[in-house]
């Protein structure tokens, strides 16, 4: 982390986890166990359908609630869709983009670009998602592969709007399966991503774009990954639907940085 130059945030990505009734619980409870004071910035990326119950729940608070996923349309004739404008509308500052989820459903790097500047369009902060395979990583593919995501995810982003998106480093392999990267392993490619961003828009906006790392992070590895200066948060699956556990991560998140 390097709270001087861009923001910590810790993301929870509750996936297709919990009902708009489960949603109300866990943020009361959540809410009672909050950390006092400052701390960094919190986010809550949930189903749709929990969308309304958790604004709801976290209007008072600094805790900003984000979506799972959005179309890059508009408007018009794409049932069952989602347009980011509905999404503020409903109340979300945030939205995930190119989770390796979605992307294994058949989202394109072409689509993620698209849905990337319909969140800007909206004021919608996208929180854009890339990893490698474990047979990339082990194939040596992987620095190659992950800058051609950000190449791609970014086209066209001006330089007013890219301090606005957020990256998320998350090695496909790590996701679900309780492997975490190494704090090493997560480093380097956090590093990487903001030397490719620096490339693209210099050093100044490179040192200020908030890098997470998702991959089975919880209260446990928390503390060693935050540790890491290119690595400024979490995007977080399992740990977020339990209270405890995000208010630890929370806690690791705040630990002293020079
Ligand atoms: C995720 O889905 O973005 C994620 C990182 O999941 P988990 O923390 O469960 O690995």
């Amino acid at each position: 982390m390097n709270r001087k130059y861009r923001k910590t945030i810790i993301a929870g990505n509750w996936k297709m986890n919990k009902t708009p009734s489960q949603t109300k619980e866990f943020m009361n409870e959540f809410k009672s166990m909050m950390p006092k004071g400052r701390w960094c910035d919190v986010a809550f990326c949930v189903p749709a359908v929990c969308i309304p119950a958790a604004v709801r729940a976290m209007r008072e608070t600094r805790v900003g609630i984000g979506a799972e996923n959005c179309n890059a349309n508009a408007s018009g004739a794409y049932t069952g869709e989602i347009a980011a404008n509905m999404l503020v509308d409903a109340g979300c500052k945030y939205v995930i983009v190119g989770h390796s989820e979605r992307r294994a459903m058949g989202e394109t790097d072409m689509d993620v670009n698209a849905k990337v500047k319909a969140a800007l369009q909206a004021e919608l902060i996208p929180i854009l998602c890339v990893g490698e395979s474990l047979e990339q990583r082990e194939l040596g593919l992987m620095e190659d592969w992950i800058s051609m995501q950000i190449k791609s995810g970014l086209n066209g982003i001006g330089e007013d709007k890219i301090r606005k998106v957020v990256i998320a480093y998350e090695p496909i392999w790590a996701i679900g399966t309780g492997k975490t990267a190494t704090p090493d392993q997560a480093e380097d490619v956090c590093r990487n991503i903001r030397t490719v961003i620096r490339k693209l828009y210099g050093a100044k906006i490179a040192r200020a774009v908030s890098i997470l790392y998702g991959g089975s992070m919880n209260e446990k590895n928390a503390h060693d990954l935050l540790a890491q200066p290119d690595i400024d948060g979490g995007l977080i699956g399992g740990a977020s639907l339990v209270p405890a556990k995000m208010v630890e991560i929370i806690h690791a998140a705040n630990q002293p940085t020079d």
